[in-house]
């Protein structure tokens, strides 16, 4: 008999469930729009031009090896990173007070983040939006915090629950930590305006909360890698405190090779490399060090200003490819004098529609039109092309009449 016999079957994870059930679905109109990764209007995964640039130049390159990398991963990586998502001309970098490290994608640079918060930070409560990506609570609790929630999103005008969310953080205990979505929240694609994330700044700052920005999605938003970061860089030109985990999963397309990067930005030089410090005996017991791949892309770009110039060109491609099926689903709704306020389709932001669908309405959706999402009716948008949009409208309109 086995010695794990006693074990029940976990459940599918929630997102990556989805594209299970997908692919065990024979119809040939069935649409994958759970899946939160870009595809072309074909419906294939993108690998970007300068990505596959700089691995030709990277395998030409005889003198390079696959030694290990340090713990804190490639210092030219780290670098670019910082510059990346606070500015060319951040005081924080010039003073020398950003430690960077390189983690695993987003995902692992939130973990990294959460383990050194729960191991030195004199607060272990972290305040999630509501609804927020999936995965957040469960990071962060096997992280050793404990998990709150902030009032995020209303259903009734399907945008920004500001009073809500004023409140919450209002009433959080002094010091506690709050994880914000940089740009593009996931999964309801509602973002604060800048006069909001000034005011968010404040509350935030005079309660001494400790802001920990998620960025995912930098330059998937707008289409711009420096407006998408004004959030972030608004609260480092306050000289106050705060860690980013970014990803570079979804801008560069890089999903797989799990490349990804935690900063946390210091009062001072001498506190940032104490801080890194401990990082470094954070994530040698984890994995010992990151991979060198991934890596390797991401600075062979951001180092090169005609490649990074080739990168911009591309992620705005991206970007409006994403908005044009916004703008192409919503005509469709209208066409079709689908019942209900589609405006959110085009004032949402980001790869993800939170199109307001319940539960039921989607499973109807998956049953009667092979379309498949999350059950919170959570469309990627990323998912959708000219070519399946009318599908698609015709299943919500069947689904709400
Ligand atoms: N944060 C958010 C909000 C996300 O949507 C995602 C990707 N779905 C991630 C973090 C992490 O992604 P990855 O680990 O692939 O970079």
């Amino acid at each position: 008999d086995s010695v794990f016999n006693h074990l029940l079957r976990a459940p599918e994870d929630p997102i990556l469930g989805v594209t299970v059930a997908y692919n065990k679905d024979p119809s040939p109109v069935k649409l994958n729009l759970g899946v939160g990764a870009y595809r072309t209007e074909e419906g294939k995964p993108l690998v970007l031009n300068v990505v596959r640039k700089v691995e030709q130049q990277l395998i030409n390159d005889l003198s390079r090896n696959k030694e290990y990398l340090p713990i804190v991963g490639l210092a030219d990586f780290n670098k670019l990173s910082a510059k990346l998502i606070f500015g060319a001309d951040s005081p924080a970098i010039q003073e020398n007070r950003v430690t960077t490290v390189q983690c695993l994608s987003g995902t692992g640079s939130l973990r990294v983040g959460g383990e050194f918060l729960a191991k030195h930070y004199h607060q272990r409560t972290i305040y999630l939006p509501t609804p927020t990506w999936g995965n957040h609570p469960k990071v962060f609790n096997l992280a050793g915090l404990s998990v709150e929630t902030y009032r995020y999103y209303a259903p009734a005008t399907r945008g920004l629950d500001f009073q809500g969310f004023l409140e919450d953080l209002g009433s959080a205990p002094s010091g506690s930590i709050v994880l914000l979505h940089a740009c593009a929240h996931n999964p309801t694609g509602v973002d604060p305006t800048l006069e909001q994330w000034e005011q968010i700044r404040q509350l935030i700052r005079s309660k001494a909360l400790l802001p920990f920005f998620d960025s995912a999605y930098q330059g998937f938003a707008s289409g711009s890698l420096d407006a998408d970061a004004q959030p972030v860089r608004l609260f480092v030109a306050d000289g106050g405190e705060l860690l980013v985990a970014q990803s570079y999963a979804k801008n560069l397309g890089l999903y797989g090779e799990r490349v990804g990067a935690l900063s946390i930005v210091c009062k001072s030089a001498d506190v940032a490399s104490r801080v890194e410090s401990q990082l470094k005996l954070v994530i040698r017991p984890m994995y010992s060090n990151p991979p060198i791949h991934g890596a390797s892309i991401v600075a062979g770009i951001l180092k090169d200003g005609d490649l990074f110039n080739e990168w911009t060109i591309e992620l705005k491609a991206m970007a409006d490819r994403i908005i044009s099926m916004r703008q192409q689903l919503f005509d469709a709704l209208r066409s079709r004098e689908t019942p209900g306020d589609w405006s959110h389709i085009i004032k949402q932001i980001g790869m993800f529609t939170f199109t307001g669908l319940n539960a039921e309405q989607v499973s109807f959706m998956t049953n009667e039109y092979h379309i498949y999402m999350t059950s919170d009716g959570r469309i990627s948008m990323a998912g959708l092309s000219s070519k399946t949009v009318p599908h698609l409208a015709d299943a919500i309109h069947a689904a709400v009449t």
